[in-house]
Parts: C-alpha cells; sequence; structure tokens
C-alpha cells in the first residue's frame, strides 16, 4: 500500500480529512521539499497546497498520485475545500503543530479539528523505508564515509577538534552532501567522555582517542556513524573498554532482526556493558531510526516494544563514557532484512591507531 493510501485508509469515512502541514511529512507524502504548505487528503483524493513559488516546479517534480493546488490564503482556501466535500472533522499533527497554531486551527477551521493519531500514523509509515529511501540514505553514509577516509590523513597531534569538524564539513559538501546531518561531534581526549561534546580548541595528542559522530544529508535522508580512533598509542585500559563496547555493538546487531523487539537489541548492549561492570557509563539508548530525520522511530531503548519489519533502518550505537577519563562509542546504522541485518557502512569497527 502506498503513503497516501495509508493515510486514506486511516481516515474513518469520508466526512473526515487530514491536513499535513510538518515539513518533512509534507516532503514525505509528496516528494516535494517547500518552506511553506499542505497536504490534504481526503479518502478519494489527495492534493499538495502550494503558494505560486513552488507552484511550477510541483508540477513537474510530483507524481501522479498527488494533485499540486495552488493557493493564495490557505486556511480560505482549505474551508472552501471542506465546504464543498461535506468534511466535518480533520486531523492535524499533534506532534508538530504548536499549541498557538492548533488555538488558530481551531478558531478558523470550519470542521472539528482532531489531534490525535495522525502523527503516530506517520511515524509508523516512515519507520519502513522502501528501496529509494535506502538508496539515499546509503548515498549520504557513502557521501561521509570519503570524508572521513580523506580527513584521518589530518588527524595528529597539533591539530584542534575544530580544525577537524570544520574539515569534514567542507569534505562533506565537496563530495555531494546537501549539508551534515546534525552538528557533528569531533571530539579528542577527555571530551570524548561526554556523548555530545562540541568541537572546539582542544588539542590532538599522543596516546589519546578522538571520536567522530559524523553523518550527511543526500536529498533529504540523513546518515549518522561514529567511530572512535587512537591517535599514536592507546593504553590497556582504553583497548580494554574498546572492545567491551565493539562486543556491545555486535550482539546489538545480532538482534537486529525482522520479529524482534528493539528493547532486544537495546538489551543486548546493555546486558554486555553491565556484566563487564561499566553499566552505570552507558546513559542513553542503543539507537534511533534514521531518515528524513536524524532522530525518528523507533528509539532502540529497553521500554520500547516496536517489532523491527523489513525496511526499518536503525542505528546501533552503544557507548561507555568514563568521567574526566575517556569514552567510546561504536555506531553504524542497520537495514532490517529478514534474519541477516544489513551494515549500511562499510568502515572498519576494529580499533584503528592513527
Ligand atoms: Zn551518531
Ligand atoms: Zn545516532
Amino acid at each position: 500500500m502506498g503513503k497516501i493510501e495509508s493515510i486514506q485508509e486511516f481516515l474513518p469515512d469520508d466526512k473526515t480529512a487530514a491536513v499535513i502541514t510538518g515539513g518533512v511529512n509534507r516532503r514525505y507524502l509528496s516528494g516535494f521539499n517547500s518552506s511553506a504548505g499542505a497536504v490534504l487528503i481526503t479518502k478519494s483524493r489527495a492534493r499538495l497546497m502550494l503558494d505560486f513559488r513552488y507552484y511550477e516546479a510541483a508540477l513537474k517534480a510530483v507524481g501522479p498520485d498527488i494533485e499540486v493546488v495552488r493557493f493564495t490564503r490557505l486556511i480560505d482556501d482549505l474551508n472552501s475545500i471542506f465546504l464543498k466535500e461535506n468534511i466535518k472533522s480533520v486531523f492535524i499533527e499533534d506532534c508538530y503543530v504548536t499549541v498557538a497554531q492548533l488555538d488558530e486551527y481551531k478558531k478558523a477551521f470550519i470542521p472539528a479539528v482532531l489531534t490525535e493519531g495522525l502523527s503516530d500514523k506517520l511515524a509508523e509509515l516512515r519507520m519502513i523505508k522502501t528501496p529509494f529511501e535506502v538508496e539515499k540514505i546509503v548515498t549520504a553514509q557513502r557521501i561521509t564515509e570519503k570524508a572521513y577516509t580523506e580527513v584521518l590523513n589530518y588527524l595528529k597531534p597539533g591539530v584542534t577538534e575544530r580544525h577537524i569538524a570544520v574539515e569534514l564539513e567542507h569534505l562533506i559538501k565537496v563530495y555531494g552532501g546537501e549539508r551534515v546531518a546534525f552538528d557533528l561531534i569531533c571530539i579528542t581526549g577527555q571530551n570524548t567522555s561526554l556523548p555530545h561534546g562540541v568541537p572546539g580548541d582542544r588539542v590532538v595528542k599522543d596516546g589519546d582517542f578522538f571520536t567522530f559522530d559524523i553523518g550527511s544529508v543526500y536529498d533529504g535522508y540523513h546518515s549518522d556513524m561514529t567511530r572512535t580512533v587512537a591517535v599514536g598509542s592507546v593504553s590497556d585500559k582504553m583497548r580494554m573498554i574498546y572492545d567491551v563496547v565493539l562486543q556491545a555493538h555486535l550482539k546489538a546487531q545480532k538482534r537486529i532482526t525482522a520479529g524482534n523487539t528493539s528493547a532486544d537489541v537495546d538489551i543486548a548492549a546493555r546486558d554486555h556493558i553491565t556484566e563487564s561492570g561499566f553499566g552505570e557509563y552507558f546513559g542513553h539508548s542503543t539507537g534511533h531510526g534514521v531518515g528524513l530525520d536524524i532522530h525518528e522511530a523507533p528509539t532502540v531503548y529497553k521500554t520500547d516494544k516496536t517489532v523491527l519489519k523489513d525496511g526499518m533502518v536503525i542505528t546501533d550505537e552503544p557507548g561507555i563514557y568514563l568521567p574526566n577519563e575517556f569514552g567510546v562509542r561504536i555506531e553504524d546504522m542497520y537495514l532490517v532484512k529478514g534474519e541477516t541485518p544489513v551494515d549500511l557502512a562499510d568502515i572498519t569497527k576494529e580499533l584503528i591507531i592513527i
């Protein structure tokens, strides 16, 4: 079933419509990116409502399952359609619309406004990627890998975190990335114990770890990868912690199969780290979905009961963070495919010493 048909099936009757205003969800449903507009779906029709800036481009870009409609005043034009087609209630996205907008919609829309269910339905649909979407995620990942491999040449004692981060961002754009997928995490030494450390003036030193949590965007789709590498040399403790994290990653990876839950994946990594004595130093979830957003459903955590299905793309990113010492995280994205998870990254997870 197509995306539009799935939303039409979600609508209880032909007197109910869905109005999708969230930018990412509009892009997901229509394949068209714009800064404003709405997707209007009723039982029998789907329309992409755009203003004059986008109308012509959308006519050429949008597929046959959605009509492109030019609006002058969005709410008035929607109300005219609601009246004409006898729409009595309208779903909006509770996870996107602000309290102020909700107020406005309730006052302005002629039909009753319904807030429950549409956001969840969209998140559920977006979890399952089409081969076309997976291809874009992989392209984003390959761009990151090319930039990462090149930047490793610059990683030597004396260089700053900031220098590495800026170089990576530059290379990601040179190699075809629309932009970076998030503020790149390029941190070294004690900073690696901060899971979301910000690159600054800290200088790379011999015997330190360097953590890269990096990603690109390609045609709207994100990629996400973390590697921790050692500079010059590595202590026994660093090697030991690295190995615990790597084994946790691999144990979680084995659970990324259709029919398991997100919780199964998290518990595999968490149990290994806990049994190794470092449970208190792994304070985040094992992973998350990736797609048009860098973080999307499901959350790969011990309380999440989402059943993994073919086509989902989730990360596996356990870590151990020893305060004022160092941290290690190893992250790849995996495509769920029956019994065999497909690793979307093509970069070794073994410890490398630069
Ligand atoms: Zn990441
Ligand atoms: Zn991640």
